[in-house]
């Protein structure tokens, strides 16, 4: 995305892991009108794919939002990332595909400890080990430790290999 892409849909800056970044304010903002806008962008790739799940999954979940970063600076290329509301911050976090190490239990949750979240921030190390350090979610089902990370999950036991954004969709 470029930066002009970014801002005709937030103009909201924040602060983030200390990077400036550009923030959805689902607040303020009219969410239904961004992803309308989201639809139409006329150079439409993966990542406006990616994006336009991502908004229907933070219309339908609270705590969650999208930041914008600059990921590729030679290149003004901007990424959206999804954040989470945690400890009074915004965490970012990648939402993936879980499940349990002990029982039948799989599902979608939010992991704030993938590395590549904390590319080109200087003190990423440190960040990441504050982020091991987090309390993270055991099973919903039997308290068993699941295969990621999680500081968010969807509490519910999916059947089949739904792909992940199939998940998501499916809750609209
Ligand atoms: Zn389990």
């Amino acid at each position: 995305m470029r930066f002009d892409d970014v801002l005709a849909i937030t103009k909201q800056e924040a602060n983030v892991d200390g990077e400036k970044v550009y923030i959805i304010d689902k607040e303020n903002g009219d969410l239904d009108e961004i992803i309308s806008k989201t639809i139409f962008m006329k150079d439409k790739n993966y990542t406006y794919t990616l994006l336009y799940n991502d908004l229907n999954f933070i219309r339908n979940h609270d705590n969650f939002t999208i930041i914008f970063r600059l990921v590729y600076k030679k290149y003004d290329g901007w990424l959206p990332c999804m954040v989470y509301y945690y400890n009074g911050v915004w965490q970012k976090v990648v939402l993936q595909y879980s499940y349990c190490t002990m029982c039948d239990w799989n599902g979608l949750i939010a992991n704030p400890a993938e590395a590549s979240l904390y590319d080109n921030i200087s003190n990423r190390f440190e960040i990441l080990k504050k982020i091991n350090k987090f309390f993270f979610l055991c099973c919903p089902k039997c308290k068993s430790q699941l295969d990621s990370k999680a500081i968010w999950l969807e509490n519910k036991t999916h059947t089949g290999n739904r792909p992940l954004y199939d998940m998501i969709q499916g809750q609209t």
